[in-house]
């Protein structure tokens, strides 16, 4: 039994296209969405889900009228104790934690302490949660498998036993497109609308992802969430830019030789690979086709400007130095600062401005569970929210 946590953003559809690919395979127990109900209902329809949370209450409401006349058996249910029910529910086996931001944490811990198989795409909820978060997969003796396609590349080029990691692997390189603005004139990013830093040119993701692709402060997320899941030492992570996006990413061995992972830029590949593991089973993405393939390039990240151009990437590896609980800050000062930028309350270069700012200001104590990590994300909020209102508006 599945459940889908934020079935209606771009990585819940796509798992719920590999799903229809396999009748009688996978079971909905319950599907997630914030407000859009229309779309939930035609999910209903198709996956006869037991329970429907959605997130804003009188989205539920109106979902509930929908499906009362349209005759289906569906508990349409609102709330936060919500989602942690339909994730830690005995009858569910696998959670596919697609909700983006922070907001998926405390469901993803609630799966990780049922012992589920978490398949994680909603990365910030590890970059918050670090320790925390891994320390209640443990205890709940689950796994936790994950959806980036960098991450999944990573986990399919190493070997199976992860005590033998640290032994055999030198370093995880990860690859990255470089987003809509790897080659634009840095000095004219202020300038930058919504609606071109959310045109990525390999991939058709939510918005909030677009504009970290943009900034490549969703390089940064994954290379903490690589940090944590492969429990690599930062040092040992590197990113190069790819931009074909045709090698996922790559796990250079001791002996110097490198195992890449490839395929077409379409999330159905690593979605289908956490639900089947260790199987594999179709997906619905197209395979290369290396006659006809355009040649694929690396930069070094130093070639285009950065870190003029891209200046968060290297938090990443600074929060990490940090003591615990500094990766939240990182995380929650960004999430607050491209909404204001989606929103057109900031200039995309004051996204920036807005992280370091919000990292100079807070000084994290450790964090001991959920509720200490819930408190230092809504403090960082509270000072970014804060730090955004000081700047005119543009
Ligand atoms: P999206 O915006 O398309 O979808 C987000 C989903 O979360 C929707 O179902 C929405 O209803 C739900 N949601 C939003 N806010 C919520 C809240 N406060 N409470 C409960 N539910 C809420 O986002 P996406 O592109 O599908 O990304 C989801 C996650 O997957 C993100 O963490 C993203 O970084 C990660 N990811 C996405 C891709 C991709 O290709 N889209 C690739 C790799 C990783
Ligand atoms: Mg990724």
């Amino acid at each position: 039994m599945l459940t889908v946590l934020g079935s209606t953003g771009s990585i819940g559809v796509n798992t719920l296209d590999v799903v229809q690919r396999h009748p009688g395979r996978f079971q909905i127990f319950a599907l997630t969405g914030a407000s859009q109900v229309d779309l939930m209902l035609r999910q209903c329809f198709q996956f006869k889900p037991r329970i429907v949370v959605m997130a804003h209450k009188e989205a539920a409401l109106l979902l509930k009228d929908k499906v009362k006349s349209e005759g289906l058996s569906v508990d349409v249910q609102s709330g936060d104790q919500a989602l942690l029910d339909v994730s830690s529910n005995p009858e569910v086996d696998v959670v596919m934690a697609a909700i983006v931001g922070a907001a998926g944490l405390a469901p993803c811990l609630a799966a990780a302490r049922a012992g589920k198989r978490l398949l994680l795409a909603n990365k910030e909820a590890l970059v918050v949660g670090g320790g925390v978060f891994l320390a209640a997969v443990r205890a709940g003796g689950g796994s936790l498998l994950p959806i980036d396609s960098e991450h999944s590349a990573i986990f399919q080029s190493l070997p199976e036993d992860p005590k033998t990691w640290d032994a055999r692997v030198e370093k995880i390189i990860l690859t990255a497109s470089g987003g809509p603005f790897r080659k634009r004139d840095h000095k004219t990013l202020k300038d930058v609308t919504p609606e071109e830093a959310c045109s990525h040119p390999n991939w058709v993701m939510g918005r909030k992802i677009s504009v970290d692709s943009a900034t490549m402060m969703n390089k940064a997320l994954e290379v903490i969430e690589a940090r944590y899941l492969f429990d690599i030492a930062p040092e040992r992570i590197e990113v190069v830019i790819h931009p074909q996006s045709v090698i996922h990413s790559m796990v250079q061995f001791r002996d110097a030789s490198v195992v890449a992972q490839m395929g077409t830029p379409d999330m159905r590949g690593p979605i289908a690979y956490g639900l089947s593991w260790p199987e594999r089973i179709t997906s619905g993405a197209q395979a290369l086709d290396f006659r006809v393939m355009s040649p694929m390039t690396f930069e070094s990240m130093d070639q285009h400007g950065h870190p003029e151009r891209f200046p968060g990437l290297r938090l990443a590896w600074d929060a990490l130095r940090g003591p615990a609980g500094t990766t939240a800050i990182l995380n929650a000062a960004n999430e607050v600062a491209v909404a204001s930028f989606l929103a057109r309350r900031i200039r995309f270069d004051q996204i920036h401005w807005v992280v370091m700012s919000c990292l100079e200001q807070l000084n994290p104590s450790p964090p001991g569970e959920l509720d200490d990590l819930l408190a230092l994300d809504r403090q960082a909020r509270f000072v970014s929210e804060s730090l955004v209102q000081r700047l005119p508006l543009p």
